[in-house]
Parts: structure tokens; C-alpha cells; sequence
């Protein structure tokens, strides 16, 4: 994904939309599967003789599921500054050459810093029952009921005929 912006100085714009549409396999990400493209836009704004991006953009990736181990698709969106050809301390750093900017490094990066750390394959996932393991969303089975004290059981009990 490089962008060529000598266009952009030509017309002497301050701000201009880029669209961004490319396959996620171009990353060459390989700690998880990357699935489909990476769409999204930079806006790019050059202001007091300083170039900056908005990049916002959307990816997504497999990943087994922290709970019960099935394969999820995660889609994420994520926004990130740059500051082209001029170092800051908040914003990820992109150079221009010859008029022209490469996204790659800056839209892997911004993947590492999004990413959520576990993937779910939904926030009510039972899980892998780690007496038997079995998948708890397929197969319920009993094992936790056997290892509640009965006492505790009564209580449970009670509460669920309040609820
Ligand atoms: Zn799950
Ligand atoms: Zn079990």
C-alpha cells in the first residue's frame, strides 16, 4: 500500500481523502491469520508546513476462541495518527520518499496495538470443562455439579427460586 502524493502537492490541497482496499495477505502478519482485505481511508492533512494522517481502517483475523478453543473471525477497527517526515512522540512515524508514503509498516503496527489480547466466540461461551473436557456449549456435562459442597447446593437452590 504505498501512496503516491505528488498529486496532493501539486494542487497545493490541505486535506485529501485516500481510500485503502487491499488484501490482508500483503501484511505478511503470520502470529495469527489475517483473513480478507484491509479497507478503510487516510485522511491526510498538510498544515504549518507539517504533513499529517488519520488512518482509520478495518481488518480481521482468526483465532480459536480463549473459552472453548473454536475458530472465531474477529473484525476490528482501529484509527491511528501518523506525523509524515516529522518525528512525535504520540504518532506513528512515516517517512515520504520521493513524494511517496508507504502504509504497510504503519497499518501492521496499528494492528499489534488494537488487537484485542483473547478472541470469544461469544461472551456467553461455557468452555472447555477441564474435568472431562468436553466442549460445554456442545456436550453440558456434570462434572461441576458433582464438585459443589451440598450445602452450597441448597443455597443455590434457594436463590435460583428467587430469581
Ligand atoms: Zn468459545
Ligand atoms: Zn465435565
Amino acid at each position: 500500500m504505498i501512496l503516491d502524493l505528488k498529486d496532493f502537492f501539486k494542487k497545493n490541497e490541505m486535506h485529501q481523502r485516500f481510500e485503502i482496499n487491499f488484501d490482508a495477505k500483503e501484511l505478511e502478519i503470520d502470529d495469527w491469520f489475517m483473513i480478507g482485505r484491509i479497507t478503510g481511508h487516510l485522511d491526510l492533512y498538510y498544515s504549518d508546513d507539517n504533513l499529517f494522517g488519520d488512518l482509520n481502517y478495518t481488518y480481521a483475523y482468526t483465532e480459536p476462541c480463549a473459552r472453548c478453543n473454536e475458530m472465531v473471525e474477529v473484525s476490528q477497527t482501529t484509527d491511528v495518527t501518523l506525523s509524515i517526515d516529522n518525528e512525535s512522540e504520540e504518532d506513528l512515524y512515516v517517512s515520504l520518499v520521493d513524494d511517496k508514503i508507504n502504509l504497510i509498516p504503519v497499518i501492521i503496527d496499528g494492528i499489534y496495538l488494537s488487537k484485542p489480547m483473547r478472541a470469544l466466540c461469544s461472551e456467553e461461551c461455557k468452555g472447555i470443562c477441564p474435568e472431562c473436557g468436553s466442549n460445554k456449549n456442545i456436550k453440558p456435562c456434570e462434572c461441576e455439579g458433582q464438585k459443589i459442597d451440598p450445602r452450597l447446593k441448597d443455597l443455590m437452590n434457594l436463590l435460583d427460586k428467587e430469581v
